[in-house]
This record gives structure tokens, C-alpha cells and sequence, in this order.
């Protein structure tokens, strides 16, 4: 599974941080992959951050 956070799109809202602190984390005024990439049994959680980006600013694959 490939989650990938586009830093041009992303405006730092913070919320998917928020709804899935295990995948994705800030840095700086960006979100990030935490560590880099996802393990399988944290889709559920990738998509639900995913889910709530207002800009689309993540892909999951
Ligand atoms: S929800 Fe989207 S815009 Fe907000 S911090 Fe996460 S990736 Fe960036």
C-alpha cells in the first residue's frame, strides 16, 4: 500500500493528522506519511484521513 501526501496541495489543516495519527503526522505546516509508509492493517485509518482532506491532497494506492 502506497499513501502519498502531495505538498503542494496540502494546506496544513492538520485534520487528517488528527483523524489518523498513526499515518500521517505534521511537519512543519505539512502533513506527512508517519515513518515513511503504512502498514496493511492501517488502510482503514489511511483512507479515513484521506476521507477528510478538504483539498485532495492524498493518495492512497
Ligand atoms: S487533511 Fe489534507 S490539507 Fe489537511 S493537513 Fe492533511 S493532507 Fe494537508
Amino acid at each position: 500500500m502506497k499513501v502519498t501526501v502531495d505538498q503542494e496541495t496540502c494546506i496544513g489543516c492538520g485534520l487528517c493528522a488528527q483523524v489518523a495519527p498513526d499515518v500521517y503526522e505534521m511537519q512543519g505546516d505539512k502533513a506527512v506519511v508517519a515513518g515513511g509508509e503504512v502498514a496493511e492493517d492501517k488502510a482503514e485509518e489511511a483512507q479515513n484521513g484521506s476521507d477528510q482532506c478538504p483539498v485532495a491532497a492524498i493518495s492512497i494506492s
